[in-house]
């Protein structure tokens, strides 16, 4: 494995601040593929945090073990934004600026700016294909999923399909998506997933080792790499265009108390969870599923206001408009 920092600044009080990159090189001349992970542009989203130590400890053994499975490039970036990391938070500390929304422009005079052309830049002279790994923020529990914005579907869904994730969901296109990390990469012809799991502050172990052997897979198929050993077993997501999600909403102030799992295949008529009052001991909206179909986001945070999300649910192929 090798080390570098691919940018490092100074804070006001005189420490280092460094964006490290850790690189496992192809035993060809020419790799395959190259291919690189990128966690944490959010700094309270923790789960890719945990997926690149799974990944890191993984490779490191495997290239003591069969250091010819290395046909491609492999380069991983745990923590791009280290301070929002330290303090756990998604925006850039003192700059208040969202780094994921850096992206793309011409004018990079802020600190997180820089930062984020950097990254691109690196990223652009490094892979071929690029995963971002996000979680979800504190309020919603996210099932383990690939995002993709409409139009760049027919040239993803095939890579995303072997990244063992629950769901596909293919949504709208929006402008603020434009100066995101994804986005710019896509642009710049670099096939780019980007991962939503989790929540936020918090690890899920469990969707920790289902996108480990994800991307294990992913590797492998691509012909990063080629390892011999018992095959993964991934499971294939539920695939789902822009008509075919619905968005849950709370009517009222209240509390929510969820009354199901997340990552469920859900009947019509089902009880997802009740809106409740703090002060009269009324039941407010009982939040039951309109169609039949895969619950995939579900409220965490149980203070909610009118038009607070509730749950998403991907619609069955027959409840599909
Ligand atoms: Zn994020």
């Amino acid at each position: 494995m090798e080390s570098r920092t691919i940018a490092s600044y100074k804070t006001p009080s005189g420490q280092r601040v460094e964006i490290a990159k850790q690189s496992f090189p192809s035993v060809r001349k020419r790799p395959t593929k190259r291919v690189a992970f990128v966690s944490s542009l959010h700094g309270n989203e923790l789960e890719g945090i945990y997926l690149c130590h799974l990944l890191i400890r993984h490779l490191k053994n495997l290239q003591q073990t069969q250091p010819e499975a290395f046909q491609g490039e492999i380069h991983i970036y745990p923590a791009v934004n280290p301070q929002a990391v330290a303090v756990g938070s998604r925006l850039s500390p003192f700059f208040s600026l969202d780094i994921n929304r850096q992206f793309g422009g011409n004018d990079a005079r802020s600190l997180p700016a820089q930062s984020a052309s950097e990254l691109l830049d690196d990223l652009k002279s490094s892979a071929d294909i690029v995963v971002d790994f996000h979680a979800s923020n504190l309020h919603l529990q996210e099932a383990p999923q690939i995002r993709i914005i409409d139009g760049l579907h027919k040239k993803l869904i095939p890579l995303a399909v072997q990244c063992n994730v629950d769901l596909i969901w293919v949504h709208p296109a929006a402008p603020m998506f434009e100066s995101t990390l994804g986005y710019n990469l896509n642009q710049a012809k670099i096939n780019t997933l980007v991962i939503e799991a989790g929540i936020s502050l918090r690890l899920n172990k469990e969707f920790a080792d289902q996108l480990f052997r994800g991307m294990l897979n992913l590797l492998h198929h691509t012909g990063v790499l080629t390892f011999t050993g018992s095959p993964l077993n991934i499971d294939p997501p539920v695939i789902a265009h822009p008509s075919e999600v619905v968005l849950l909403q709370s009517e009222y102030a209240g509390l929510f108390v969820g009354h199901c799992d997340l990552k469920k295949n859900i009947a019509k008529g089902e009880m997802i969870g009740e809106v409740v009052s703090a002060t009269d001991g009324e039941v407010l909206q009982e939040v039951t599923a309109p169609a039949s179909g895969f619950l995939f986001t579900l409220r965490e945070h149980p203070l909610v206001y009118p038009g607070a999300p509730l749950a998403r649910i991907a619609l069955k192929e027959m409840d599909r408009p």
